[in-house]
């Protein structure tokens, strides 16, 4: 956060420079106006000069001298000239025929970090939840009848945990998460697995962490006291109120899961105080009532965290979040976030994790390549040891590109890392949004238009809505308690 500086400028002939808006969004936040840069990501908090220069080039491109000619009753012309030059070099302002900031598409390096290996420990699921991207009407795999083992053997997620350690590099932590299918139907692979990685991490000088995700319909009271003794972090995938919950997910013979996983999340979140348990929603058009699902979750169930995504589907499925739900959806979102602002101006922890972590990334100015990290610091391991790029894509053949025990094939990785560049998402060159988004998901990418590399453009009105929505909490932030972005610092 800089106020804008000061210094003069014109050309090599000593004519006055012509300037012009450059590539930034504008936001405010307690009567404060800050620059969000694109594709910089940086934010800049202008003073009242600095907001006068860049009301006057919103009319259209002038010389310098204009600018001082149209100010300098307001502004002495030293102070006019030197946030010209400020505003200059954060290049909010600039030549009305400079070239456009792009960021560079470079390719990461070959040796880039491992830094988070998903392990699909089973692609088996003893739910049949409708929307369900792994065994519903949108699977890319089949799970049910392919050739994938349902259950990925303690040798093969031994041979994971080898090449996790190897691809962190000279990274000291690494990070393994669980997932299915239902993980826990592989719990006693998965108990080996930690004990095994952790030992080994221990080995190689590392430290190494864990987390799973889970329909929580298998926890028992020693599986609960397992992943609390083992320090695992847990998410829950749940949907909502009973109502809510017993509508898509369901047994196989068509039962509702919401009176068998109650008492056992209550359970979890009693017993299990290292870490917090987190709630992952997916919302339909079944069910919109957002507000009523996060205060569901959080005061009747006690979660502490909950992150709420739209399903992945194609647009024709009755469970598709129409386009005028999305707006109802985006309203309730901004209903939250407001709630969040006002917990976090007091200090204290609101749980809506959909704010916290666009939050995070705007703090660390995060200008992105690409739209995740799936292919690179993220990887999936299917059940047979294939590596693809994600836990989504697990078991896909076009999405592989190596295997535990042969390691990625940097050609298979390399063409993916061209492709799903933003460079590559002509779309997004023009959208501020695009330091955040690069485009998004690559599994709804796939899923909408059966193509990973294809920019996200369904949900551009959303993405733009809500990353405007959260720089202006964190403006307020910045203005009103700046000490509590600090513990996005780590
Ligand atoms: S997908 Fe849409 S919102 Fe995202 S960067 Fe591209 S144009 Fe912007
Ligand atoms: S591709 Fe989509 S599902 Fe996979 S890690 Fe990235 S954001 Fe998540």
């Amino acid at each position: 956060m800089t106020p804008p500086v000061v210094a003069g400028s014109s050309d090599t002939t000593g004519a006055s420079k012509v300037l012009g808006l450059r590539d930034f969004h504008p936001f405010e936040a307690f009567g404060a106006r800050f620059l969000y840069m694109v594709p910089s990501a940086g934010i800049f908090r202008m003073d009242d000069c600095g907001s006068a220069i860049l009301d006057a080039l919103e009319g259209g491109p002038r010389t310098e001298d204009d600018l001082v000619a149209e100010l300098n009753d307001r502004f002495d012309i030293d102070r006019i000239l030197e946030t010209v030059e400020e505003l200059t070099e954060i290049r909010a302002v600039g030549g009305p025929d400079a070239p456009k900031d792009e960021a560079p598409n470079d390719l990461p390096p070959a040796d880039f970090p491992l830094n988070t290996m998903v392990l699909n420990v089973t692609n088996k699921c003893n739910l049949a939840c409708t929307y369900c991207y792994e065994y519903g009407e949108d699977k890319i795999v089949d799970t049910q009848y392919g050739s994938q083992p349902k259950f990925m053997s303690e040798d093969t997620a031994e041979e994971s945990v080898e090449f996790l350690l190897r691809q962190s590099g000279s990274q000291p932590k690494a990070h393994l998460t669980f997932f299915g299918g239902e993980t826990l139907l592989n719990f006693p692979v998965l108990q080996k697995t930690v004990a095994y990685a952790r030992r080994r991490a221990a080995e190689e000088s590392k430290t190494i962490s864990f987390s799973l995700t889970t329909n929580a319909t298998l926890l028992k009271p020693e599986i609960i006291q397992w992943l609390a003794d083992n320090d695992v972090g847990v998410t829950v995938s749940i949907d909502g109120p009973k109502p809510v919950q017993d509508g898509l997910r369901v047994f196989h013979n068509g039962r509702g899961t919401y009176d068998v996983v109650l008492p056992k999340i209550k359970e979890l979140i009693a017993t299990h105080r290292s870490r917090p348990i987190g709630a992952r929603v997916t919302l339909t058009q079944k069910h919109l009532n957002v507000l009523e699902i996060y205060r569901h979750l959080t005061d009747e169930l006690g979660f502490r965290e909950v992150g709420l995504a739209p399903v992945t589907t194609q647009e024709h499925r009755d469970y598709a979040i129409t386009p005028d739900s999305k707006d109802s959806m985006l309203e309730q979102f901004e209903e939250l976030a407001a709630e969040w602002l006002e917990h976090a101006l007091r200090d204290e922890h609101h749980g809506f994790t959909n704010v916290t972590d666009t939050i995070e990334e705007i703090h660390k100015g995060v200008s992105k390549a690409y739209g995740c990290g799936a292919g690179l610091g993220l990887l999936g391991v299917a059940t047979d040891g294939d590596v693809s790029l994600c836990h989504r894509f697990a078991g896909s053949p076009e999405h592989t590109i190596g295997s535990v025990a042969d390691g990625v094939d940097r050609e298979k990785q390399e063409k993916f890392l061209v492709d799903h560049h933003i460079a590559e998402k002509t779309d997004c060159h023009t959208c501020w949004a695009r330091p955040i988004c690069s485009g998004g998901c690559y599994h709804e990418a796939h899923v909408q238009y059966g193509d990973s590399s294809h920019a996200n453009l369904h949900y551009c009105t959303w993405v733009r809505s809500w990353t405007h929505t959260c720089l202006e909490i964190y403006g307020a932030l910045a203005e009103k308690n700046p000490k509590f972005l600090e513990r996005f610092d780590a």
